[in-house]
């Protein structure tokens, strides 16, 4: 077979540890999964209320234009249809963009370390990679400016940035749009957002007005908890969005992702307990910290990187044989790391004895 050469280089993404394979692994009956940033409160009731009270024929295909959650995330974004993308998660409107842009004899630039699917998507294109290390958790945006050549195509941002939980600065932001050439794409994955209360965050939906070159891309998998039915959008001026329709696959968003998603907007008091909930849910976090010294980022989203001084491996394997999955930083580019997501009070408050308990016996 002859295989893209770089692809066999390549390894599948690595997903959290599931429920299921831990269980039987450890002969535990109660796990509990900190590891993939979903919404430990569920989703909102009007969305299952949608999906039991709507039959949806599973033997007709999705509207392939995603009429009514269009109009209904358009009448919430205020923006015109014409200017959303909808995508089997944001992980396929990734991949979308990355189709439709990059290429053997394009570069594309992403800060390091941050979500993984950037570079992944990059190299199965072909693409170069400019890779420009975090300062401090952040974005070094005059570095990833610096990096911009004839060759590229796509820059991709990641705020708040996954694993470190941080984000860009609104001046800092727009001081960057400004200067990114116009025919390079911008793309600002805000898969976070809805968490951030960050009082100099920015107004994306606004920046994608004033920016030409610019896609958000969002998600219904973080805050709005429907993650298992693959919903993510982008925000962007129509002429980027025309653009890249016609490298989506036809049948992209599944019906019940189409019905749950627009009933769940709809709910926005759902996300605003998840949010004051998942505040206090950091706390627990910060105070721990605090207690045991250990560093951190301050997190605007629903996870946080905790630096133990330790194996990152060593502190996962440890957590998860006592029931708590989380994600060990060593895959993540911070090798004595746990990049843990935030649960309920309980699980918060489970999962840091434990740690307390590995950290005490050190
Ligand atoms: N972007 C970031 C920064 C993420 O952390 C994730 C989820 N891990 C995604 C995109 C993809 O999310 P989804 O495909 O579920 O929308």
């Amino acid at each position: 077979m002859r295989w893209k050469e770089q692809l066999l280089a390549l390894t599948p993404y690595q997903p959290g540890k599931s429920i299921e394979a831990v269980k039987k692994q450890y002969n535990l009956n109660n796990i509990v999964k900190l590891a993939s940033n979903e919404n430990p409160f569920g989703c909102s009731e009007q969305a299952l209320t949608a999906l039991q009270s709507n039959p949806t024929s599973l033997a007709i295909y999705p509207d392939g234009y995603a009429t009514t959650l269009r109009e209904t995330l358009a009448g919430f974004l205020q923006v015109d249809q014409e200017e959303l993308i909808f995508g089997n998660g944001s992980d396929n409107l990734i991949q979308i963009i990355s189709r439709a842009l990059l290429h053997p004899n394009a570069n594309t630039i992403m800060a390091t370390p941050t979500f993984s699917q950037y570079k992944h998507n990059a190299v199965i294109e072909g693409a170069g990679c400019k890779e420009i290390p975090l300062v401090n958790g952040e974005h070094d945006l005059e570095e990833m400016f610096a990096a911009i050549d004839e060759q590229t195509n796509v820059i991709w941002l990641c705020s708040p940035n996954n694993p470190t939980g941080t984000y860009i600065p609104e001046k800092k932001l727009t001081a960057f749009l400004e200067k990114v050439p116009s025919d390079i794409l911008v793309v600002l994955d805000e898969a976070y957002y809805e968490y951030v209360v960050a009082d100099d965050y920015y107004d994306s939906v606004n920046l994608a007005r004033r920016y030409e070159n610019l896609i958000v891309l969002r998600t219904f998998s973080k805050i709005y908890g429907l993650a298992a039915l693959r919903i993510g959008y982008g925000i962007a001026n129509s002429a980027i969005i025309k653009a890249l329709e016609p490298a989506r696959e036809p049948f992209n968003v599944n019906s019940l992702g189409q019905l749950a998603a627009s009933a769940a907007i709809k709910d926005q008091e759902f996300l605003k307990l998840c949010k004051e909930k998942n505040r206090q849910g950091l706390e627990q976090f910060y105070v721990f910290c605090g207690q045991y010294q250990l560093e951190y980022y301050p997190s605007q989203t629903n996870f946080i990187l905790i630096d133990c001084k330790l194996d990152g491996d060593q502190v996962f394997q440890y957590l998860m044989e006592r029931g708590y999955i989380v994600r060990s930083g060593k895959a993540l580019g911070f090798p004595t790391a746990v990049r843990i997501t935030v649960g309920s009070f309980e699980q918060n408050e489970g999962v840091l004895k434990v740690l307390g308990e590995l950290l005490a016996g050190k």
